[in-house]
């Protein structure tokens, strides 16, 4: 099977104590129907060109069909949901086992919404269209953007209702992740496991993302710095490109620092710190601005599950923990300064760079900008003085000080401005044409809108002018609103 198909599983999760998962198959659903599949992800993993236009796709996107060598299971884990511990643990998530690539790399396969599991206490385990074709949509997105996150290979609907507030209709996405490890993980194992359970989940996790630090004299200790580094760049190109994740509970951060759960998630419009989409998130928690702050809280977290690893004398392991996250927000904004430069076309660092950008930001919020917009036509020589912000004075004047600025650096003004198009997005999932793709497909079956809307996504830096409509704003007072637990 696997020779014909090129699904080749090898399940290392599988093997680690009972208590992290419980065995499970996919509830097979009603009729099957694979709505959209990502034959280029498909391919680059090494499953076959020929299977993917084979019949029995839809049946094992729906999980109805087991591909040999899966072991489908259900991964438990807790986590700090809006600042409170909770046991949670995949409620509607199957992982069918991981797949090894030509290359001999590991992806987690799993269908998300594929039935209840043990872990799905009061849920139906099933999910719908709207939601998993719009994380299909964001990720997608995400990925084209260069940033790392899960990404999405398949969604079938499943020929069965869900209910929610309304009957909507069922559907199931396949996922593809480095590995489904989270915060809530090791909270899991170290409230539940105890030390020995949590030192051999430890293990695996440096084995499967950080094996270069396998050898080091504490590799605990060069684990949580590792976490805490990829998440700074991360969080960092989120804070970029406008993306805001709506609900960075500990659940939802990976080991592997991907982009990982795309719930209430959305990007900011208009510069505003303080945007939040998320309806149920009341206090802005999850804001825009407060992204960094919260990763290093969920960092926090993280290092105390690694304390009886990192020393035996508690003080000590505390003392060193802290030392790591605290140096969280200063990687952090290393990182966010490099991009920022290179979003304004600057190639080396100047000590008054920071007030050049932070003096861009608050023109940008004050005059109302769009965010993505804004940047982008920076790129381009010639501002058309076409919005308030590019009107107004004090900002004639900080484009003077940025000319300056630009005017001084070694490298070509040409060299400059192809730096900023390759930094500055002309295309993101802008929440209107995600929302029109989106009704397209539920209310009418139609995946065009949607099909049209990932291809401009798949080159977002590229700008061109058959594309030029999806760079424009909703023009609207009704503030956009996301949903989660869809
Ligand atoms: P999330 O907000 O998507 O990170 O999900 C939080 C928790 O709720 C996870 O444990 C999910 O597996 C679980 N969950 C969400 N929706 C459902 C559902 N429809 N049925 C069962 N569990 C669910
Ligand atoms: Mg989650």
């Amino acid at each position: 099977m696997t020779k014909e198909t090129g699904w080749n599983f090898d399940n290392s999760y599988a093997r680690l104590p009972k208590m992290f998962f419980s065995s499970i198959n996919p509830t097979p659903v009603k009729s099957p129907e694979l709505i959209i599949l990502n034959n280029p992800l498909a391919e680059s993993l090494g499953v076959d060109p020929e299977w993917l236009k084979g019949e029995d796709r839809s049946a094992v996107f729906a999980g109805n069909e087991i591909l040999e060598g899966a072991e489908p299971l259900a991964q438990a884990y807790a986590g700090h949901q809006f600042g409170h511990f909770t046991m949670l643990g995949d409620g509607r998530a199957v992982l069918l086992g991981e797949q090894i690539t030509r290359e001999g790399e590991r992806f987690d396969i799993q269908l998300k919404g594929a039935g209840r599991t043990p872990y799905s206490r009061g849920g139906d385990g099933r999910a719908a269209l709207g939601p998993m074709l719009r994380e299909y949509i964001i990720s997608e997105a995400m990925y084209a953007l260069g940033i790392p996150t899960t990404r999405s290979l398949a969604v079938v609907t499943t020929g069965e209702p869900v209910l929610r507030e309304t009957k909507l209709e069922g559907a199931i996405l396949t996922r593809v992740a480095a590995s489904h490890l989270r915060v809530g993980t090791f909270e899991y194992a170290v409230r539940w496991g105890g030390v020995e359970k949590l030192q051999i989940l430890a293990d695996y996790a440096i084995q499967r993302h950080y094996p270069e630090i396998n050898d080091d004299e504490n590799k605990y200790l060069s684990f949580l710095q590792e976490v805490i580094k990829r998440q700074a760049a991360l969080i960092a190109k989120w804070q970029l490109v406008g993306f805001i994740h709506g609900v960075m509970n500990t659940d939802n951060m990976a080991i592997s620092g991907e982009t990982i759960d795309y719930g209430p998630c959305a990007f900011m419009d208009t510069y505003d710190p303080e945007t939040v989409f998320s309806s149920i998130d009341h206090q802005g928690r999850y804001a825009y601005e407060n992204q960094p702050l919260i990763g290093g809280w969920n960092l926090a977290r993280f290092a105390e599950t690694l304390l009886p690893l990192l020393h035996d004398d508690k003080e000590e392991a505390v003392k060193l923990a802290q030392e790591k996250v605290s140096g969280f927000n200063e990687i952090f904004q290393s990182h966010w300064l490099a991009g920022m430069r290179m979003k304004l076309g600057l190639f080396k660092k100047k000590e008054k760079d920071e007030e050049l950008i932070h003096g861009l930001l608050s023109l940008m919020k004050k005059h109302r900008a769009d965010y993505t917009n804004t940047f982008r036509t920076l790129t381009r020589d010639q501002l058309d003085a076409t919005t308030d912000l590019f009107k107004s004075a004090d900002f004639i004047q900080w484009e003077q000080r940025w000319k300056e600025r630009l005017a001084q650096q070694e490298e070509s003004k040409v060299a400059s401005y192809e730096l900023m198009r390759k930094s500055n997005p002309a295309f993101i999932p802008r929440n209107h044409r995600v929302e029109e793709a989106l009704e397209a497909a539920v209310e009418q079956g139609d995946l065009s809108v949607t099909a049209r809307l990932l291809d401009v996504l798949s080159s977002p830096y590229e700008y061109s002018v058959e594309k030029a409509e999806y760079t424009k704003v909703l023009e609207t007072n009704i503030p956009y609103q996301t949903f989660c637990g869809t």
